[in-house]
Order: C-alpha cells, then structure tokens, then sequence
C-alpha cells in the first residue's frame, strides 16, 4: 500500500496501521483449551513434538513387502511368508519371501520396500512381483512428517482446522492459549433502529451492528454490545466510560466525522486521549483511534461499507496483535483487473468479484462503489486496492485482498 500521500492534511494507511499496531500491547492472560475448542485461538507457547511421526516405517500402500535385493528382476516369485494388516506388528521378514501389508503396516525387520497390488499377482502362496523393485519405495520412514523434539507449531499461531490435528498427531490434548480479546460495541446516530422494527421516515436499520458481530466473531473475540447510542454528548460520554471500563478494546461506528452531531470524537477527548485520523483511503476517511485508562478506542466511520473496510484494514491487524499472533496484516495477493479506474488521490478499496477469462482469473468491479452500498461488499469476493496517483487500465495487475481467510 502506498505511501505518498497526496492529498495534505491525510495521513496513509501505512502510517495508520503503524500507528494503530505501535500502541498495542498484546494480551499476557492465557488460558488451556481442549484442542477441540482451539480453532482460531492463539497459541501462547511452542509445541514440540515428544514423538516421531510416523512412529515407525510403514506401509504408503496395500500390496507386498519385500527386501529390495530379492526383486531386481521384473517377475520375481516369492512365498508370501506371512499378512500383516495395520495395527499389527508382524515378524521378521524371512529371507527370499514376501509378505501381504496393507497401508499404515509397520514395515517388518528385513524388508525395505513395498509393492503396491497392481504391479503384483498373487498365485496361491506365492506372489510374482511384476516390477524391479527399488530400496525405500513406498515406505514411510519414522520420523519424515515430524522428528521427536521438532517444534510443530510457533507462539503466536492461530490455530487452524489443520493445526489442530497436528496437534493432535504429536499426542497433544490441550494447549495454553491467549484468553479472548473482550470487545465492547456502540453504535451511534439518532437514525439508527434495530432491525425487526418498523422504520419510521427518516430512519435506518442497524446494519453495522450485525457486520461488526460477524467479523468480532471470526477473530475470535468476546463481544460485549451496548447498543445504540442517540447523538448527544452526555449519552455518548455514559455509554463511552462504561464500555471502556468492562473491555479491553471498544469499537463504535458514526459520529467520528466534524458534523455538530458527532460526539464520539469529542467524548474521547473528555475521557481519554485522542488520535483522530483523516486518511488517505476511500472508502473510511475518519477513524477516531485512542485510549481511555487501560482501554484503546477505535471509533469507526458510520457508513456500513466504510465499516466493513475500516475493520479489515484497522481493526482487525488490532485485534490479532492483541490477542498475541504472530501474523496480523491481511494477505496482499495479485489480480489482474477486467476494469479501468481513475487516478485517484486517496487509496481505493474496491470491491470485485474474482471471474475465470481466457486469460485465468480477473478481477470484475461492482458497477456501484458508493460507501453507503453495502450490497457491493456482500457480492464481492474481495477488495482491489488502488494505490494514490496509479490509474488503473484494463489489463493491470492490482494488489488484491481476497475476503477468504480473513473470517
Ligand atoms: P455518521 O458518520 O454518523 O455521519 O454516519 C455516516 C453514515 O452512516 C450516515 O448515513 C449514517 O446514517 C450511516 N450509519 C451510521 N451508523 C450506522 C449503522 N449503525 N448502521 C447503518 N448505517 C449507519
Ligand atoms: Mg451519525
């Protein structure tokens, strides 16, 4: 993301990020979870593994275990001395002979190497190997996923489906974790009417709300909501104090542009310390960013697609570096782009949808980017950015920010 801020009086998103990130410091309180509870938990220490995995060679295939030395013609028929199914240990391999194995099977003393079936015929208590067999083929060595003593997983991991059955590979049951980062919400504007109502004129469904639920949710975060708060000063100070006194970090939307009717900025400002930014993005130009005792703030803009955005790029690096992770900025992929784009001078973040053309995938824009349109965000597969003074042409490659792995 670009750094050259063109536009005087904007601070860049780089710089926001920094800034944001700079005062944060993450969680020490940590807790132990089942590892079936630990999808999206941070880990607070290294794992090391106490086993090797595999814990001995065996079996990549059903077919015949054999000493390699015993087949070096194609042809070779050999006895089969004995069968060993998985989860069973079978006897020493007898010199010149063969035995069934089935995948998973411990590979008995003597042998080195397995055949699978379709290269074998088995004739009566024989088996011609039809194949010239190769030393360590299809064996899975003890130890080649994970050698005893290796260190499976980092601090700072945020537990995966599949980290969890790593995990539990190594014999892993539970693991020591960040507690969950406790988030208050507000949401401000004497418009706003919880969906469910009846609008009256002049009125609007909390829609920020309920995006803000889902994404505090898929990072994990315990969610305390206050609700909405009307456009006064002395509401926005109560609801401000004790929300900031029960989290550790409290998120609203609205009120943080220089309307008469905006009174987040200037509540934070009676009670705690206030960073109020303009940044060079489009959309979500204000963000209101601060701290009141121990609690950081981040005031968020009003218009639900500003929200969703300022979240992901602000939020969300805040919130996993919080919680103790080790990766907290948002993956920056590449696409090429199916539109043409003014030169802008503030970095854009478009919402597009990713479609298969001839020449592979491409990045359709939503026809309306308005700030307001919610829609775009719920159609689109990700976010284009459009760095300051680039103009976009047909064809471009942009840096791209795809939704999928982000909640
Ligand atoms: P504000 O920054 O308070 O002026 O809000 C900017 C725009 O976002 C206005 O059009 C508001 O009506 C709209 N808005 C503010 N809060 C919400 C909300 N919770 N849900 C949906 N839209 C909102
Ligand atoms: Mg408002």
């Amino acid at each position: 993301m670009n750094d050259n801020c063109a536009s005087p009086g904007l601070i860049s998103v780089d710089d926001a990020i920094t800034r944001i990130l700079d005062a944060a410091t993450p969680l020490q309180s940590v807790e132990t979870v089942n590892i079936e509870s630990a999808l999206g938990r941070v880990l607070a220490e290294d794992i090391t593994s106490s086993i090797n995995v595999p814990g001995y060679d065996n079996s990549a295939m059903d077919g015949y275990v054999v000493n390699s030395k015993d087949c070096q013609q194609r042809g070779m028929t050999l006895a089969v001395s004995q069968r060993i199914p998985a989860g069973t240990t079978g006897d020493p391999l007898e010199a010149g002979t063969a035995a069934r194995i089935f995948t998973g099977a411990p590979v008995p003393e003597n042998a080195n190497a397995v055949v699978m079936q379709e290269l074998c015929e088995q004739q009566g208590n024989n088996v011609v190997i039809n194949t010239i067999v190769k030393a360590g083929e299809n064996v899975r060595r003890a130890g080649e996923d994970i050698a005893r003593d290796a260190v499976v997983l980092d601090s700072g991991t945020r537990l995966r489906p599949q980290d969890m059955g790593l995990l539990a590979s190594v014999g892993v049951a539970q693991v020591n974790v960040y507690r969950k980062l406790k988030v208050a919400t507000f949401f401000t504007g004497d418009e706003i009417v919880e969906p469910g109502n009846e609008l009256a004129s002049g009125q609007i469904y909390n829609s920020n709300q309920y995006t803000l639920a889902g994404l505090l949710q898929s990072v994990g975060c315990d969610v305390v909501n206050y609700g909405i708060v009307p456009d006064t000063l002395d509401n926005t100070l109560a609801v401000m104090s004790e929300a900031t006194s029960n989290a550790d970090l409290v998120l609203t939307s609205g009120g943080v542009s220089v309307g008469e009717e905006d009174y987040v900025r200037i509540a934070l400002e009676q009670l705690g310390q206030l960073n109020m930014w303009r940044i060079a993005m489009k959309p979500g130009k204000p963000v209101a960013f601060g701290q009141i005792g121990d609690c950081l703030f981040m005031g968020l803009p009003g218009n639900p697609v500003s929200v969703f955005v300022t979240f992901l790029i602000f939020a969300r690096p805040l919130i996993l570096k919080l919680q103790g992770a080790n990766r907290f900025l948002a993956d920056l992929l590449t696409i090429r782009s199916d539109f043409s784009w003014k030169k802008v001078k503030r970095e854009e973040y478009l919402r597009v949808k990713i479609k298969q053309a001839a020449e592979g995938p491409v990045a359709e824009l939503y026809p309306h980017q308005g700030s307001g349109v919610l829609s775009s965000a719920s159609w689109a597969d990700g976010l284009v950015v459009v760095e300051i003074d680039t103009q976009v042409k047909k064809g471009d490659l942009l840096p791209y920010i795809p939704f999928q792995g982000l909640f």
